[in-house]
């Protein structure tokens, strides 16, 4: 057994072998993120690139493999969290392996990249190495590092201490803003993520960041070129985060907006992601449930599955969302109903006056999976958004926020990351649920991937590791004990 285990760790040490074939996709209809519509061509794939692609003018013959089918960019979620299950309270089903079973189903589901938005950087930095060595069966990953925020703020106020630790920032002054942000970007991150919220779920008011250390977050994060993207839900949030410049926002409000703000956000074309079906996903699963049962049970862990069932069971006698699905009690489904309407009209009245959208889920979270995006979809479209509307956001406008112009789009150059389709997804949405191929950086793969247990092994190693350099991270900058201290000292009020 202690041999095994050896040989185990041995094997697990040795990079994975990657060599992407040269290949040709004959005949398909490309929609290429740049033309409105699919048009008939042959694509050729060098290495991880598109190297050619040729116009055809007869049509399929339906011999070649994909011949007649549709060929899109590989999608990519904006706004995802890697080390996040699928329950209600975080950490709640967690395994070692966690980010590795949501990075395999994002890419099943045709996302080839995906942004976190918050959560141990060293840790996502062995995870990236991973997801560079096995691009047939994980997506591309790029990270924020931890939550930049302030003492006892969103979402120091509700994460358990274990996440705080490495997952959330509280800035203590402009100084230490500044040297948090390089200590970010040297872990790997390529994007900064702050927090800017004035009141709790619940309704409670709570500490939001000054204007002036926010401006200082800001400019040092263009200073070390980096994006800021600021999470914000209410009025307070948004005015601040739109006076102060930040790049994008990765939630659209919940409260609703002045005509002011609507018009400011449409004429900067800020980024803003939608993410819908996450706060809705709590009280709208009762709805959902003979439909996405058997969907949602194959995704999901038994822990997780059987937390849902309670659930199910208590809904209909109680109010407010039950303790064991929230961190803060008190917070009731019907104000959770009213967040929803104001968000749609919101969300309606922002896309009237062609404000710029991109797609992100904030998945997994609360009976949100990680493999699931395409719910999200199905949320846009009942609010209004047209197809190619929806695909844009998940190809071009994703790659645009993001900084990562050789994604997004298929031409000569681009990396060779596209979702193969059963049917046209601009006329028909739901061919995305069930993709026939996903390639990434030149690799084709199709079907289910599952997590080796080699991969299981692999991923605890990342952990030990990660602890110990973050441990000597700690001792050797301390940049980081500042904004401990701080936490210290308004818990010892
Ligand atoms: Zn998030």
């Amino acid at each position: 057994m202690v041999i095994r285990f050896f040989f185990i760790l041995f094997f697990c040490l040795l990079p994975a072998p990657f060599f992407a074939a040269d290949f040709n996709l004959s005949k398909v209809f490309v929609w290429d993120g740049i033309t409105s519509q699919p048009y008939l061509a042959s694509l050729h794939i060098q290495g991880d690139s598109i190297k050619k692609i040729v116009k055809e003018t007869s049509s399929p013959v339906s011999k070649g493999k994909f011949e007649g089918m549709y060929v899109i960019p590989g999608l990519i979620n904006a706004h995802v969290h890697l080390l996040n299950t699928a329950a209600c309270r975080a950490g709640y089903g967690f395994t070692p392996w966690t980010a590795l079973e949501n990075l395999t189903a994002l890419h099943q589901s045709g996302f080839t990249t995906v942004a976190d938005m918050g959560a141990w950087p060293v840790l996502l930095g062995k995870i990236r190495v991973w997801a560079d060595q096995n691009p047939q069966k994980s997506s591309r990953v790029v990270f924020a590092g931890p939550v930049m925020t302030i003492a006892k703020g969103y979402p120091d106020n509700w994460m358990p201490a274990v996440s705080r630790m490495v997952g959330a920032i509280a800035l203590v002054d402009a100084q230490n803003a500044k040297q948090v942000v390089h200590q970010t970007k040297q872990s790997g991150a390529s994007h900064i993520k702050v927090a800017l919220q004035e009141k709790s779920f619940g309704g409670n008011p709570i500490p939001m960041m000054d204007e002036e250390t926010l401006f200082t977050l800001i400019d040092a994060a263009h200073g070390e070129g980096l994006p800021l993207f600021s999470h914000a839900l209410t009025i307070q949030g948004y005015e601040a985060g739109i006076k102060m410049g930040v790049d994008a926002f990765i939630h659209s409000p919940l409260e609703e907006l002045t005509p002011q703000l609507i018009d400011q956000l449409a004429t900067k074309q800020i980024p803003i992601i939608p993410t819908v079906w996450i706060w809705k996903s709590p009280w709208a699963v009762p709805e959902e449930e003979k439909a996405h049962l058997r969907f949602y049970q194959s995704f999901v862990t038994n822990k997780i599955a059987k937390q849902r069932e309670n659930y199910l069971k208590d809904y209909f006698t109680t109010e407010d969302f039950p303790s064991y699905l929230m961190e803060e009690t008190g917070v009731s489904k019907i104000a959770a109903k009213k967040n929803y309407e104001a968000q749609k009209r919101n969300l309606e009245r922002l896309r009237g006056k062609n404000a710029f959208f991109v797609f992100g889920t904030d998945a997994p979270y609360c009976f949100d999976m990680a493999g699931d995006s395409y719910k999200e979809m199905l949320e846009l479209k009942k609010i209004g958004f047209t197809n190619e509307q929806i695909l844009l956001m998940a190809t071009l406008h994703a790659a645009f926020m993001l900084k990562l112009p050789l994604l997004g789009s298929l031409a000569p150059g681009q990396k060779a990351d596209m979702v193969i389709l059963n049917g046209n997804p601009l006329e028909d949405l739901s061919v995305l649920r069930d993709p026939v191929a996903v390639v990434r950086d030149g690799e084709i793969s199709y079907g289910k991937n599952k997590i080796t247990w080699n991969e299981k092994v692999k991923s605890i190693l990342f952990f030990a590791q990660a602890a110990i350099e973050t441990i000597g991270e700690r001792l050797s900058v301390k940049v980081f004990e500042k904004g401990l201290d701080a936490r210290r000292a308004t818990e010892a009020d």
